[in-house]
């Protein structure tokens, strides 16, 4: 392949980038990695026409306005990465596009001849290809996990391979005294790598921001806004996989419903503001009384609803006791008391019971311990 048709693929490919970021920014203008990437596409893009276009007879300013446009696009590629994991791009970045802008007008204006420049242009990519490397390896704190992370990851040493071979043909040509001129090695290093690495890497940065994306709808469909608990439909859910499982493994299970007690009069007393906090507090205490495989959720305005695999009738009893105390025992809001009631039923040894069967009994037993006085439980 020559290198003007290789060229031109490149830079098709990069325009075909940005203009797909920038329309996945435009739908959600509030991420500003896509922004990011797309302006990449489109710096990399005219740099790398400004070079082809120049390439017979060169002249300095166009050199260096195609070599600072690309460092330009490069740049915004690692910011991009920055972005999208909530990092601030540090304020030295545009100094390495100057650094290069001016060792280049130097190595120009000595008449440096193009091996040597071509070695200045390898280094200072790979630098911004190994600050993209460390971005996406710091924002997913160590080594990839998933496969869209590790296509991220491998692109990128794709592009970085792809740089060190042109810095090795370029040191061949300077010891050997080798005209600097367009072998299909060269075409390899300088279009084909930069195009295939570029496509994965930008398809691989897509794939992440839309498995993030993913993750957060799924989140924000189960879980609770104030108690950052699984939310009413989610827990519901759970407890009938669990029950399910348990009959089928014939296992105990126990469910507890609980409720704080006399929340209107808290929440007549200190406001509703001060009852959100309470109920988020109580939330949490719940939640770090139970075991890892326990499900905790909130299954409406102040009642939540547990889910104990594994836990049998005297297993029950510890429990309930262990929630009643952790809250009581709780100094909430300047020192005032908070209890709450809790209600537990467990799946019978037939294991002959419904989701609807086992909720009512725990309802039930609720409400007993409310009859009782409160700030208690009953199995
Ligand atoms: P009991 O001990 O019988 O449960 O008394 P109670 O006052 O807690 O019971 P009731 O069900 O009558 O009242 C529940 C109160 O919980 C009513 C409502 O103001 C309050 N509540 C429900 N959801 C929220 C919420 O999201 N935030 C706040 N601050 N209060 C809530
Ligand atoms: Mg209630
Ligand atoms: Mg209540």
């Amino acid at each position: 392949m020559d290198s003007l048709t290789a060229g031109i693929i490149l830079i098709l490919l990069q325009v075909c980038i940005a203009l797909v970021m920038a329309g996945v920014f435009f739908a959600a203008p509030t991420e500003k990695c896509t922004r990011y990437w797309a302006l990449a596409g489109s710096y990399i893009a005219l740099g790398v026409l400004i070079a082809i276009l120049n390439s017979r007879h060169p002249r300095s300013f166009v050199l260096l306005s195609g070599g600072g446009l690309i460092m330009a696009g490069l740049i915004y590629q690692w910011h991009g990465i920055l972005a999208f994991y909530k990092k601030q791009a540090p304020k030295w970045s545009w100094l390495i596009c100057l650094a290069f802008l001016v060792s280049l007008g130097l190595a120009l204006h000595l008449n440096v001849p193009m091996a040597e420049r071509s070695i200045l242009f390898s280094v200072f990519t790979l630098l911004l290809h190994i600050l993209s490397f460390r971005a996406v390896w710091q924002g997913q704190n160590g080594p990839p996990q998933t496969f869209v992370q590790r296509l991220v990851q491998g692109a990128i040493l794709l592009l970085m391979i792809g740089n060190v071979l042109k810095l090795w043909i370029a040191g061949v040509q300077i010891c050997e005294a080798i005209p600097a001129t367009r072998t299909t090695f060269d075409v390899v290093t300088t279009y084909v790598i930069p195009a295939a690495g570029t496509v994965l890497f930008s398809i691989g940065l897509l794939l992440l921001y839309f498995e993030r994306t993913i993750e957060e709808n799924r989140h924000l469909a189960t879980h609770d806004e104030l108690s950052k608990l699984l939310n009413r439909r989610a827990i519901v859910a759970a407890g009938e996989r669990e029950l399910d499982l348990s009959i089928r493994l014939q296992r105990s299970l126990t469910v507890a419903f609980i409720d704080i007690d006399l929340f209107k009069h808290f929440n007549d007393e200190f406001g509703h503001a001060a009852g959100d906090t309470v109920l988020a507090e109580v939330a949490a205490i719940l939640q770090k009384t139970c075991r890892s495989i326990d499900l905790v959720g909130r299954y409406g305005g102040e009642e939540f609803l547990v889910i104990l695999p594994g836990v049998d009738l005297n297993g029950a009893a510890l429990i309930g006791q262990r929630l009643i105390n952790a809250v009581r025992d709780y100094r909430f809001l300047g020192e005032h008391p908070v209890t709450i009631s809790a209600g537990l039923a467990t799946l019978p040894l037939d294991g002959n019971c419904s989701w609807a069967q086992l909720i009512r009994r725990a309802d039930a037993a609720l409400y007993e311990a409310k009859d009782m006085g409160r700030n208690r439980f009953c199995v």
